[in-house]
């Protein structure tokens, strides 16, 4: 096995999960990816279960984790004109950015959820998996990716996508796990002292393909020719927000980098 961005066979194994330990993450030496081990694993498989997860939203103002999103992307992206959410789930970073001006369209592959954000906000959303989605000519000012990176088996190929959707100087808007995290840090201890009660289903198989730190997202860019604007960490208890932010340790990331 040989790690996924930068090909390097130094790998070492960094936690397990699963009832019988059986799915392995192994860390990369020199870029620090944390790739899991998906040989004999059908990662679409855990990407099904997605589509059954539908839930309507009662009011797109209680959003409070899209709401977030979005002022952190009004914060940092000094332009605004069209914008693509990639895996816009029931539409609520759609909401607010409609609402501020923005012309929205989304991406989803849960075609439950796509219909829904057409029908609630007036939106058009296109249905696919990202990495088979067949980009037609057109371009955007801002695409973002919440949660969705670190499901992409292949993270070159989804930079590369998300470059073709973006017209030259565009934005791109992420939030994925961030690997330094202290509960992260924490967890993996706990798991490989052997000590972690967490319990997996003999059903359970992992989501999250590769896994980044600010370091290893930051070499993806250079591979990729993009430029980061802004990272940030948080956790979904705002008033420790602060904090993280400048501390840097908090569970989720969330960065705005730029197509050179
Ligand atoms: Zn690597």
């Amino acid at each position: 096995m040989e790690c996924r961005i930068c090909e390097s066979q130094e790998l070492k194994l960094f936690y397990t999960q699963g009832d019988k330990l059986q799915y392995k993450f192994y860390k990369c030496a020199k870029c620090g990816l944390v790739n899991l081990d998906t040989k004999g694993l059908v990662i679409s498989k855990n990407q099904e279960k997605y589509f059954g997860r539908f839930k309507p939203i009662e009011n797109y103002e209680n959003e409070i984790g899209a709401k977030a999103a979005y002022n952190f992307i009004k914060k940092y992206v000094p332009i605004k004109g069209s914008y693509l959410d990639i895996g816009c789930g029931g539409g609520s970073v759609l909401y607010f950015a409609k609402k501020d001006g923005w012309k929205v369209k989304g991406l989803e592959i849960s075609p439950d959820y796509a219909k829904y954000v057409k029908e609630k906000l007036d939106v058009e959303v296109y249905t696919a998996n990202f990495l088979h989605y067949e980009n037609s000519s057109e371009q955007f000012d801002l695409v973002s990716l919440r949660h969705v990176l670190e499901h992409l088996p292949d993270s070159i190929l989804a930079m590369n996508k998300i470059s073709a959707l973006l017209k030259k100087g565009g934005y791109a808007h992420f939030e994925f796990p961030n690997i330094n995290s202290l509960s992260h840090k924490f967890r993996r201890m706990m798991t490989n002292l052997k000590l972690s009660n967490k319990k997996y289903d003999a059903s359970y198989n992992p989501g999250h393909c590769n896994e980044f730190s600010k370091r290893t997202f930051k070499y993806l860019l250079k591979l990729t020719n993009f430029e980061l604007v802004r990272w940030e960490t948080y956790s979904f208890k705002p008033n420790t927000n602060f904090f993280y932010n400048n501390i840097k340790i908090g569970t989720k990331a969330r960065a705005i980098i730029r197509k050179i």
